[in-house]
């Protein structure tokens, strides 16, 4: 070798070895981390000591010594003091909006929901004896185990015979008062939707005030948003956004927004305020108990191309009902009945080749194997009718309790994803009371193959579901997601495997930017990519996965932008889920008009 080969050899050699940048000063970045154990979510390099940020973007990830190099006069540093940093979570399944009412405008529920029935009463009759005799008494979150057969009677006295609609903690279900009743013109002569069930009482005709199903989804899920005020709307939002952002999540799919009455219209007018602390995939409604000219004439007016932070491309349909009990499956429940699903086949090809023709993605709630099976024929006929579906459709399969080997397979062939509950996979009181009782032993066994899913290539994105269970905090379902058991340990381990860390933080960021079409800009710590980054109180690595649900988030920035916690990590501290609102961290830094074109804030000056 002559010595001029040598050179280049070595030369060579610590190009490779060293980042281009070494060395150089260069462009100093607004905002350095340093000291601090990233976990990046990418592949070639998954571990770093330090992050840069100029504006909404990354310009730098990698040892502390080399960060040092964007650190110019005005840059503010921030010592991470070996603290761990993740990219921002995305949950791929999130009802903020109802989240957001249920915590602000809404008597929530939800906190008394294991108590004895009497507590929750309690809470109800004093809420309304602070509203007027005209109010609407919305709540949401009470329990099935609390009140087995709810009466409109039982409610008018708790409500002193005002307007009262409570939705139970699934959401699928409500309990009326008769003046409720009256107002969404149900009577002894309303007939059962398809799909739902007006509960009668003795005489075998008048309603009883509980309505399952698509019976309540037709009545007071659907229009509960217009009993509020635009500002209560809006209250709603930012309270749901604030505190998935105290959980250090950055972007969600908003799973079943409404279609006709506009339940996307809060997020775009607190977009336009510049309140958006969040990005929101909008998801449109197919609803089956509707026709199917009225269900074309408002999709198709309601999606929107949006920004970056908020767009509308979705369609959502509800296939069957909740495990144990609704949910379509191939062989009866263990009490003899067996529920059909909200849609016979052929109308579901049709419907569903109709959307994916126009060139809009699909979401499926689909909770039953036949359910599940019958998702995907109408998928394998819209893939051979017309137009193929394309290998980049992300078309979505929601919760999928009962999945099976052979739709694992054809869930593959046509690259769908697999949005996943990982805190459904526990004993708790719900599968103890309904689904273990309910379902045959051998089908329990198999439910949510979480680790089969993911072992066969399937793109898995991770969602709460929030508010349908009281777990809903990112760290509660990796909690049970790691363990399948309940997060007080009670009530043995769910069967099946349990899933890595690693696994479910892929689940929570890349998988979720790749469900929302933003792998290229989130859902990785990367040079270019947004800074959507949190800083946790504690390291999920490193405990036991028993403690996954005491994680903290310290910090969590939006495209650069602080929208929960401080840089000075040691004076934060949670506030929980019942914060009131203005605990909120206001950020104008999306400032646009809907439809516009997405800007960043001009960063202040420090
Ligand atoms: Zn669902
Ligand atoms: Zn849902």
């Amino acid at each position: 070798m002559s010595r001029c080969e040598f050179k280049l050899l070595l030369c060579l050699a610590v190009l490779l070895l060293s980042p281009a940048s070494a060395g150089a000063q260069q462009k100093p970045a607004e905002l350095v981390f340093t000291g601090g154990k990233v976990y990046t979510v990418d592949e070639q390099q998954p571990w770093a000591e330090a992050v840069a940020v100029t504006g909404r973007d990354i310009v730098f990830v990698g040892s502390s010594a080399d960060a040092k190099l964007f650190i110019g006069d005005d840059t503010e540093v921030v010592d991470l003091e070996g603290r761990l940093m993740l990219p921002g979570l995305i949950d791929s399944h999130c009802h903020l909006r109802i989240g957001g009412q249920a915590n602000s405008v809404m008597l929530n529920l939800f906190e008394t929901m294991t108590e004895p029935a009497g507590v929750s009463a309690e809470v109800i009759r004093n809420h309304a004896k602070t509203l007027g005799e005209d109010d609407w008494v919305l709540g949401t979150g009470w329990s099935p185990s609390q009140f087995p057969k709810p009466t409109r009677q039982e409610l008018d006295a708790l409500v002193g015979g005002r307007k009262a609609m409570l939705a139970d903690d699934t959401q699928h279900n409500g309990w009326y008062s008769t003046a409720a009743l009256q107002y969404f013109g149900i009577d002894a002569d309303t007939p059962n939707p398809k799909g739902g069930v007006i509960v009668r009482e003795e005489d075998g005709k008048t309603p009883s005030g509980h309505l399952l199903e698509k019976a309540h989804m037709l009545a007071g899920f659907r229009q509960t948003p217009q009993l509020f005020t635009l500002a209560q709307q809006e209250t709603a939002i930012k309270k749901g956004v604030s505190l998935q952002n105290e959980q250090g999540i950055t972007s969600i799919i908003e799973a079943a927004s409404m279609t006709r009455e506009g339940g996307d219209d809060p997020y775009k007018r607190v977009a336009a305020m510049g309140e958006l602390n969040l990005r929101v995939s909008i998801n449109t409604v197919h609803f089956s108990p509707l026709d199917d000219e009225v269900n074309l004439k408002t999709i198709q007016g309601r999606p929107f191309q949006g920004t970056e932070m908020l767009d509308c491309r979705t369609v959502k349909w509800a296939i069957d009902g909740v495990p144990g009990t609704m949910a379509f499956m191939s062989e009866p429940y263990k009490d003899g009945t067996h529920p059909p699903a909200n849609y016979d086949q052929d109308r579901l090809n049709r419907e569903v080749d109709r959307y994916t023709e126009m060139g809009m993605r699909m979401m499926f709630h689909c909770e039953g194997d036949a359910g599940i099976d019958m998702t995907l024929k109408a998928m394998e006929y819209a893939h051979a009718t017309g137009k193929p579906l394309g290998m980049d459709d992300r078309h979505i399969m929601t919760h999928l309790d009962h999945v099976q080997p052979d739709h694992i397979e054809r869930m593959k062939k046509l690259n769908i994803i697999a949005q996943v509950q990982f805190h459904w996979a526990a004993a708790t009181t719900y599968n103890q009371t309904t689904v273990f009782k309910n379902v045959r032993k051998e089908l329990v066994d198999q439910m949510y193959p979480f680790t089969d899913l993911i072992d066969a290539g399937l793109h898995v994105g991770a969602g709460a579901d929030w508010p349908t269970s009281p777990e809903w905090k990112p760290w509660e379902l990796m909690q049970v997601g790691a363990t399948r058991t309940m997060l007080d340990g009670e009530g043995g381990r769910f069967p099946g495997e349990s899933l890595s860390v690693e696994q479910m933080v892929k689940a929570f960021t890349i998988e979720g930017a790749y469900a929302i079409w933003r792998e290229d800009i989130i859902g990785s710590i990367e040079v270019g990519k947004r800074a959507d980054l949190i800083v946790l109180a504690n390291n999920i690595f490193e405990i036991k996965p028993e403690e996954l649900s005491q994680t903290r988030v310290l910090l969590t920035l939006l495209n650069g932008n602080p929208v929960w916690g401080a840089k000075n990590f040691e004076k934060v501290q949670p506030t929980g889920e019942s914060v009131e609102y203005g605990d909120y961290v206001p950020g104008h830094f999306c400032e646009f008009t809907l439809p516009g074109v997405w800007r960043p804030k001009k960063s202040e000056s420090k």
